[in-house]
């Protein structure tokens, strides 16, 4: 049985870094280990030179009968002008919110090789691998009341408005859970309990779940500004961390600079089971954007891309020995001291191009 692939290689570099995923995919189907079936669609200001849409209603189909998404990325000064409604990040948007993408991964894995890129010292971050679970369609960001009122005297109230429920905070932590029963079997829950209600109802919740269906996983709890010292201080002590959307938002950032360059770093997106078909929908995509400045030139990272269709091959399909086989080559490519020019540092020797460090990658 084939894994149906649909691909949005999107705009910028997202076409070139998308090109080496397609050549690894292609390499697995012809080895015989796994066979993809790919569909490529259009998201994005290219959706939109064609369609005038960011996004096509036929493309979203593919996308929601797809195993799992793949997209580059989005974007460009090309569509600065167009209409708010049509502007390329709106099909990003909608792929999230149609699909009800709830859950946000982002690992932050420090390669032995580039730990020297890091914001912090080489023995804080060598051997790092923390993966950030952040809830996403819920919280401040899409809370009602949600508005400014004019109080009349020249002075203006503004309301965001946090809430959560009990589904979403159990759905997230069942992620985080299960993610870290295939890893170190740690959880750290992040949350300000001491000054918000959601922050009580999130430590409550997750007690539960951890006591009743996850006991065999270390759970442990800190307040998110704690951790967002603790992220900097010794983040070697993490396995999973979950956490709501306002507090991953900033969290993963920060926990991104640890590991040098926007251009390595993937990221996954997941909604809920499907009770026909018992699969998860789920999207998968660089944490980097259309990077404008450096697009057509060929010298984008593709690392970042070629990893996130490891954590498809991960989560979406359950080829864990293939994502190794990924994992690995990028950090064999490394160790001999490939380097795109986002990852250079102070190395001197010359750097690669998208096109050398895939084939690079393809060959390991
Ligand atoms: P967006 O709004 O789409 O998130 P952004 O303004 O945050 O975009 P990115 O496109 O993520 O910007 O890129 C920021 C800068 O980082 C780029 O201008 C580029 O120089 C660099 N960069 C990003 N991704 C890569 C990559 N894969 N390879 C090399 N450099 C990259
Ligand atoms: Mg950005």
């Amino acid at each position: 049985m084939a894994y149906k692939l649909f691909v949005l290689p999107g705009d910028g570099i997202g076409p070139e870094v998308m090109a080496e995923v397609e050549k690894i995919a292609s390499f697995f189907t012809q080895e015989g280990s796994a066979a993809f079936e790919i569909e490529k669609g259009l998201v994005g200001g290219s959706a939109y030179d064609a369609h005038g849409v960011a996004i096509s209603d036929a493309d979203m189909a593919r996308a929601d009968a797809a195993d799992a998404v793949l997209l580059a990325a989005v974007g460009g000064p090309k569509w600065d002008a167009v209409p708010y409604e049509v502007r390329p990040e709106a099909g990003l948007l909608r792929l999230r919110k149609d699909l009800k993408l709830f859950a946000n991964l982002r690992p932050a894995v420090c390669y032995p090789a580039l730990a020297d890129a890091s914001s912090l010292k080489r023995e804080l971050v060598d051997g790092l691998d923390l993966m950030i679970v952040r809830e996403l369609t819920g919280g401040v960001y899409f809370g009602e009341p949600k508005q400014i009122i004019d109080l009349g005297n020249g002075q203006q109230r503004a309301i965001d408005t946090q809430v959560y429920e009990t589904y979403e905070i159990e759905r997230i932590g069942r992620i985080a859970f299960e993610l870290a029963r295939k890893r170190r079997k740690k959880v750290t829950s992040s949350e300000k309990r001491n000054v918000m209600r959601t922050g009580v109802l999130w430590h409550q919740i997750i007690n539960r779940l951890h006591d009743q269906e996850f006991p065999d996983v270390t759970l442990e709890h800190q307040l998110a500004d704690a951790l967002g010292m603790q992220l900097v201080r010794a983040p070697k002590q993490f396995d999973v961390i979950v956490t709501d959307n306002l507090f991953g938002d900033m969290l993963s950032d920060v926990a991104a600079m640890l590991t040098g360059s926007l251009g390595m770093l993937p990221s996954a997106s997941l909604g809920e089971v499907d009770s026909q078909t018992g699969k998860r929908k789920a999207l998968y995509e660089p944490v980097h954007g259309s990077a404008p400045d450096i697009a057509g030139k060929g010298i984008a990272n593709p690392i970042a891309m070629i990893a996130s269709f490891g954590m498809a091959l991960r989560y979406s399909f359950d080829l864990g020995a293939l994502a190794d086989r990924i994992d690995n080559a990028i950090a064999a490519t490394l160790a001999k001291g490939l380097r795109t020019a986002d990852i250079k540092g102070s190395s001197t020797e010359p750097t690669v191009s998208t096109t050398q460090m895939g084939d690079a990658i393809l060959k390991e």
